[in-house]
């Protein structure tokens, strides 16, 4: 079995809402590393390679320079989000369902490229994987470095876990009450993650 796997780095900034730590709680920012592997069971094709790098990486890499890269990652539900809106009202942001601490991010980023089909094309053998009962096989693993040497790893039963303690993450939609505003990016197939500012937000005084 083959397991492919490529990394990107980008910038944003996040910060912790239920925390005593000032540092944690300022916004600031960290050069961020993602890494995912891929482990695929199908066989070499006739040009002797799993996948192309290019088609594989094509999509997450769009993702990741496009919607998390200079981005301000954050509680969905962050208290000082309203005066951010009201004072930079275009500013670009990444809700997350409770704080966006290594371990989520991880975990809404791995839940984002399945929800995005990253390596749907090494399952053009699905069909026959499935009579094999090898579909576990496929799999792939988030790693999040938030610094050089310090990183979160996940793969799916991560998710498991994750859904069974943070209501939340399974059920990531309508946090605010304006259904313009559409946060579920974890679980949408493109590559948009728009979280836009709430109606109610621009009716300040
Ligand atoms: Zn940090």
């Amino acid at each position: 079995m083959f397991a492919l796997r490529f990394e990107y780095r980008f910038e944003a900034a996040h910060r912790f809402t239920k925390t005593e730590s000032i540092p944690c709680m300022t916004p600031h920012g960290h050069t961020w590393k993602a890494a995912l592997a891929i482990k695929s069971p199908q066989p070499l094709n006739s040009c002797e390679m799993v996948e192309e790098f290019g088609v594989l990486k094509k999509d997450w890499k769009q993702f990741l320079t496009a919607i998390a890269d200079h981005s301000f990652f954050h509680h969905a539900e962050d208290p000082i989000l309203p005066a951010l809106w009201q004072h930079v009202p275009s500013f670009r942001s990444l809700p997350f369902p409770g704080d966006p601490t290594t371990e989520m991010i991880a975990a809404c980023f791995l839940k984002k490229a399945y929800a995005m089909g990253i390596g749907k094309t090494l399952s053009r053998f699905e069909h026959s994987l499935r009579q094999q009962r090898l579909e576990n096989d496929f799999q792939m693993t988030m790693e999040i470095f938030e610094t050089p040497t310090n990183s979160i790893a996940l793969d799916p039963k991560n998710l498991e876990v994750l859904e069974k303690f943070v209501p939340s993450f399974s059920d990531f939609e309508g946090w605010w009450e304006d259904p313009a505003v559409d946060a579920r990016w974890i679980r949408r197939r493109d590559k948009k993650a728009q979280s836009g500012r709430p109606t109610a937000v621009l009716v300040t005084t």
